[in-house]
């Protein structure tokens, strides 16, 4: 006999396998990302077929195999069904979806992760936010959730508070004073941040899950930020996400 688990999460994406068959990988809150297979899920009429498509959340039950997981059924809770309906929003979806697939891990739960997707994903259907701003958002969270964040609210070394100068290579802000001390940084250029970008950094990284999306910027405080996320990324995660190609 095999295990059956319920898992709840999302569907990140869906391939066609076989004649009948999807293969699916999913973010789960208990056991991180999963790959599964749907038998049959590309059959008329299947239950499975609504169920594994991308971005579908719910609690999904699945046989464990020993490599591997087949999806026995699913509860849906939510269907972002307007994604594939408008294109920008189908453009940062994926993008999401890919991000979080290759920063999450196999076997490791991923209670923050899964929720930050989940309320990124309204945000984008609420449209009470710009998908430029969520992207931000989502990016800088993301990165904060896998242990990835930077220390944006107080110098990493004396842990005052009050500077603005970022440095990458350090992990966050360092003070004027603390940098003039040490004969590395004195040679990098750190980036500064406008009072307004950086209160919104902080608010990003501070704010639960459930207000994330509850603020616009003014469009030079939007381009700012895109610049600061380049740099930030640029660094970290040296990765070409394919999606990012039709954004
Ligand atoms: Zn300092």
């Amino acid at each position: 006999m095999r295990e059956t688990v319920v898992l709840t999460g999302m569907i990140l994406t869906a391939s066609p396998m076989k004649e009948y068959d999807r293969r699916v990988e999913l973010l789960t809150r208990e056991r991180g990302r999963i790959s599964a297979f749907a038998q049959g899920a590309r059959k008329v009429g299947s239950a499975l077929s609504a169920c594994t498509l991308p971005f579908t959340f719910g609690e999904f039950s699945l046989y464990e195999g020993r490599n591997s997981y087949n999806v026995k059924s699913a509860a849906i809770k939510k269907f972002f069904g307007e994604i594939a309906q408008d294109y920008d929003m189908a453009c940062y979806a994926s993008y999401f979806a890919e991000m979080a697939q290759y920063l999450t891990k196999e076997n490791m739960e991923a209670p923050e992760e899964l929720l930050l997707l989940y309320v990124t994903l309204l945000a984008m259907q609420n449209k009470r936010v710009p998908f430029r701003l969520v992207r931000v958002v989502y990016e800088m969270r993301m990165m904060m959730a896998t242990g990835q964040g930077l220390e944006l609210f107080e110098c990493l070394r004396c842990r005052q508070a009050g500077t603005r100068a970022v440095y990458f290579a350090e992990g966050g802000l360092i003070c004027d004073g603390c940098a003039a001390k040490d004969k590395e940084l004195k040679r990098i250029y750190p980036f500064i941040l406008s009072a307004d970008a950086l209160y919104s950094l902080q608010y990003i990284l501070s704010s639960p899950l459930e207000r994330l999306y509850s603020f616009t910027v003014i469009d030079s405080v939007q381009e700012e930020l895109e610049r600061f996320m380049r740099s930030y990324l640029g660094r970290y995660l040296p990765h070409h996400f394919k999606s990012l190609d039709f954004i």
